[in-house]
């Protein structure tokens, strides 16, 4: 990996492709910089070093320039975090934006505007990707909320740097902490996937059953897996298509060596509301009416004995219905456990959407080893692929 640090960045304009895609609100005003935040490093460091930063990134998917998505939006809250003025561009390429990129001294900051308002960004377009490249001397890529995709800024423009190009500080923590799970992770391993549906996470299953000793599977996937088993399930959400595969899955995680752990108890709602009335069946024996929406008791207790065990903790997905109150506690449970699990020594990867959004919901965040910053990316990343953008990078 080539770093921040193996480049000389004195009298050097490097253009950086960091992740600024930030909520808005109705006011045009930023509701959560942290994506802001987790690219200050990088940017720091660069004009630490005597350097001047072109900062690139998408926002939203614009169709069209619409004003409400414009990065101008955004120049108050990154200067303010940086700590340094920020001059804006409001054009991306061609002349004027190059005389403007051209204009900067060591430790100064240029934003250019929303990426997105031209389609060749998406496209990968090549003479854009060109242009791009125009407006620097170096490429560091710090977004990893994109690297998944091959876009003109994230991948395409790469190939004009040589060795002139290398991985930002975030993007080169997330890609530290997924080889800590997925290449050298300490025995042993418990990957914790929890969610709505078997099959959205049918290829990160298959390539985790060669990465892992424990897999405990949670959410709505569970009763795909014990009607398989020959259960009944009432009215839980279940893909009745996937229960061969599901036989299937099992039968291989035994020839592997990986020990599947399903809660043995849930707590079932009659009904889909965080006000259903709420009773506690075992996994296999739910009856009509009923629906599973959380892990039981016995299950949770289970669990935390397991990841208390392991020193390697990867977690995607929510364990229940976690956005009603009342069916959250597994989630929060296993949350906790792992959070233990961390204090005693353990690593823990927390990523991929909606369980990163309950660990700070449930203000857990401080007590994991790391938390990803993308969702897509990070899945793409469990399922075993190698992402464009870091790709293009290694080049
Ligand atoms: P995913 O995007 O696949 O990780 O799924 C996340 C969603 O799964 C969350 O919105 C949860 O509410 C949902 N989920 C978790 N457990 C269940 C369950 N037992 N029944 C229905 N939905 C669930």
């Amino acid at each position: 990996m080539r770093l921040l640090q193996h480049i000389n960045f004195q009298n050097q304009r490097a253009i950086i492709r960091v992740d600024f895609n930030v909520p808005l609100n109705d006011n045009l005003e930023v509701t959560d910089k942290t994506r802001i935040e987790a690219a200050k490093p990088t940017i720091d460091y660069i004009l630490s070093q005597g350097g001047s930063c072109v900062l690139l990134s998408h926002l939203g998917r614009p169709k069209g320039n619409d004003p409400r998505l414009s990065l101008k939006n955004i120049v108050s809250d990154v200067s303010q975090i940086l700590g340094v003025p920020v001059e804006f561009s409001e054009t991306v390429v061609g002349a004027e934006a190059e005389a403007k990129a051209n204009a900067l001294q060591p430790g100064q900051v240029l934003l250019m505007e929303n990426l997105r308002y031209h389609e060749e960004e998406t496209a990968g377009d090549v003479s854009f990707s060109k242009q791009l490249a125009q407006l620097g001397t170096i490429y560091v890529n710090d977004a990893f909320g994109t690297a998944h995709r091959a876009h003109a800024s994230t991948t395409i423009m790469a190939q004009y740097f040589n060795e002139n190009k290398c991985f930002g500080a975030l993007l080169a923590k997330e890609v530290e902490a997924i080889d800590k799970v997925m290449k050298d992770g300490e025995s042993p391993i418990v990957a914790i996937l929890g969610g709505a549906k078997v099959s959205s996470k049918i290829t990160i299953i298959e390539t985790l059953l060669d990465k892992v000793d424990h897999l405990i599977i949670g959410g709505g996937m569970v009763y795909t897996f014990t009607k398989a088993l020959g259960g009944t399930v009432g009215n839980s959400i279940c893909e009745p298509d996937y229960c061969d595969y599901a036989l299937e899955l099992l039968e291989k995680a035994k020839q592997k060596g990986v020990t599947i752990h399903l809660p043995v108890d849930v707590v079932a709602g009659n009904d889909f509301s965080n006000d259903a009335a709420q009773q506690i069946f075992d996994s296999n024996a739910i009856p009509e009416g009923w629906e599973g929406l959380d892990a039981g008791p016995k299950s949770r207790e289970q669990f935390n004995e397991l990841i208390l065990k392991c020193r390697t903790i990867l977690w995607n997905g929510p364990l229940g219905v976690f956005e009603f109150p009342n069916f959250s506690k597994g989630t929060i449970a296993i949350g906790d456990s792992i959070g233990a699990a961390t204090k005693l020594g353990a690593f823990s990867l927390v990523g991929g959407g909606d369980s990163v959004a309950a660990v700070k919901q449930f203000g857990l965040a401080s007590k994991m080893s790391y938390i990803s910053t993308g969702g897509g990316a990070m899945l793409e990343s469990l399922e075993g692929k190698t992402l464009p953008g870091i790709a293009a990078l290694n080049v």
